[in-house]
């Protein structure tokens, strides 16, 4: 009854220009309280980092309501999946974690990262998971749903982003990605794709799922996509966009930032572009990694000095601009470092083969979904492997997660691989961890790939090191001094 009321309280708030106005006023305070005033233990800075970006979020998502990019039955959903953090259920959820960490010593992941299939009907340049038109290799439909279950049943999350591969491609045993968002719908699903194989069709029936939210890769302008996507492709986004728009589904935009791009991305057109006028709600940038020793690969990698320009733009589009957009390896202090490892607050991933991998980004894997359910375990266990257990280690050591952080590492260096290769290979990867491809298994020995990632590291500490302690450690220590 409490739900049927606020949920009409709150769409008539957002009917009309003032009471908008108002709605957004007072969330963006609560937004503060939460973000900045109730959390005593994260270092001041990076509260208000975080409330800047979520402000900046709401901001976009309000002004997509403005412009009819909203459907009533996915803002309803939204409200609804939202509310499931009320406070009786924000008591139960907690209670539920409390006692998961009784029995297993740790609390779950929030959410994990699964890619269905590895084909993509496109063959981009770096692409992470070196997809290809022509792979077969994906999970079945009843161990997708498995994995889902788990969960959502064990891990009481309520929230996983599917990957690819491109998982509009993805039909096994008769159904799609569709059919599992609709069988969890008490579930968010955040879903990248490249955004080509969105018709008006799929963009409606997303619409009347209403649990889905698609991150359209782009690269920047037309040339950008085209070069590295392949021709046409920027065009067919474009198309896709309008669909998702017309349909009233909101969307983010997914960019992999290369040495290539990233002038664009030190541009304002850019967010001005596909935030206010293709209605963005959120962007997502991620730093092209190079797997394998390619040379190709390194150069394709943003410099480190690029590096801090495009944080300094980060830092800009939420204070200045506010466009909610979070960089993978800029915006670190957003999640409280690295979140890998299948830590509190964090994810673990799962490919198209079962493999369990820490990140993404970090290709390596001792578990695999198809050995765990055949041996009677579940994907608890792979978050004891010493893989998982190192890196997590290394998290708590570094002040990353909830460990310190109120005297954290350098979060403006976050990751447990790029930024810290030599960490990487001696203290966090095992020998019973397997390469997930060619690449990286040969990456793991090349001499050659160890010292340019650990130059790149040492050049990107010099540059962030100062930053880190004068505009982020300074007001702690004048804090502690008075
Ligand atoms: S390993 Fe790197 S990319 Fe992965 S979550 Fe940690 S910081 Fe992010």
């Amino acid at each position: 009854m409490k739900e049927i009321i606020f949920m009409k309280v709150l769409q008539q708030l957002l009917s009309n220009k003032f009471s908008r106005k108002y709605l957004l006023k007072k969330l963006d305070n609560y937004i503060y309280t939460s973000f900045v005033e109730n959390d005593d233990k994260t270092i001041h800075k990076a509260k208000v980092r975080k409330y800047q970006f979520m402000a900046s979020l709401l901001r976009c998502a309000l002004q997509n309501v403005e412009k009819g990019y909203l459907s009533r039955n996915v803002f309803k959903r939204i409200s609804q999946l939202m509310l499931t953090n009320s406070y009786p259920r924000k008591q139960r959820y907690s209670k539920k974690l409390e006692e998961f960490k009784t029995r297993y010593g740790k609390y779950p992941p929030n959410f994990i990262v699964l890619s269905p299939t590895k084909a993509c009907n496109l063959n981009c340049t770096g692409c992470y998971a070196s997809s290809d038109p022509h792979s077969g290799a994906k999970l079945p439909y009843h161990m997708v749903d498995r994995i889902i279950s788990e969960v959502h049943d064990t891990f009481h999350s309520n929230f996983v982003v599917i990957s690819g591969g491109e998982p509009f491609l993805y039909k096994s045993e008769g159904k799609t990605l569709l059919d599992i968002f609709e069988e969890y719908n008490d579930m968010f699903f955040l879903m990248y794709t490249n955004g080509t194989l969105i018709t008006p069709e799929i963009a409606k029936k997303l619409e009347s799922l209403g649990n889905v939210t698609p991150a359209v890769s782009v690269e920047g302008f037309e040339a950008d996509t085209d070069e590295r996507r392949g021709k046409g492709t920027h065009k067919k986004i474009m198309e896709s966009l309008e669909n998702l728009r017309n349909a009233g589904v909101p969307f983010g935009i997914s960019v992999t930032a290369t040495s290539k791009n990233a002038d664009t991305l030190l541009e304002d057109e850019f967010y001005d572009y596909f935030f206010n006028r293709q209605g963005a709600t959120y962007m997502w940038q991620f730093q092209l990694m190079p797997i394998g020793r390619s040379s190709n690969a390194f150069d394709l990698m943003v410099p480190p000095e690029k590096r801090l320009k495009l944080y300094r733009k980060w830092e800009e589009c939420i204070t200045q601009k506010k466009y909610s957009v979070a960089d993978f390896w800029n915006s670190g202090v957003l999640s409280n470092g690295c979140i890998a490892y299948g830590r509190r607050g964090g994810y673990f991933y799962i490919d198209w083969n079962g493999n369990i991998m820490p990140c993404v980004f970090v290709p390596y894997y001792v578990d695999n979904v198809y050995e765990l359910y055949n041996n009677g375990k579940s994907l608890v266990d792979a978050l004891f492997s010493d893989l998982m257990k190192n890196g997590r280690a290394w998290q708590s050591k570094m002040g990353h997660g909830y460990a310190h952080p109120d005297h954290p590492d350098n979060w403006l260096m976050p990751c447990s691989i790029r930024d810290h290769y030599d960490n990487f290979r001696r203290n966090i990867l095992t020998e019973t961890a397997a390469g997930e491809s060619e690449e990286a298994e040969e990456a793991r020995n090349d001499e050659e790939y160890y010292r340019k990632l650990v130059e790149y590291d040492q050049e990107l500490e010099k540059l962030t090191g100062d930053i880190w302690e004068q505009e982020y450690m300074q007001y702690e220590k004048e804090e502690a001094g008075k």
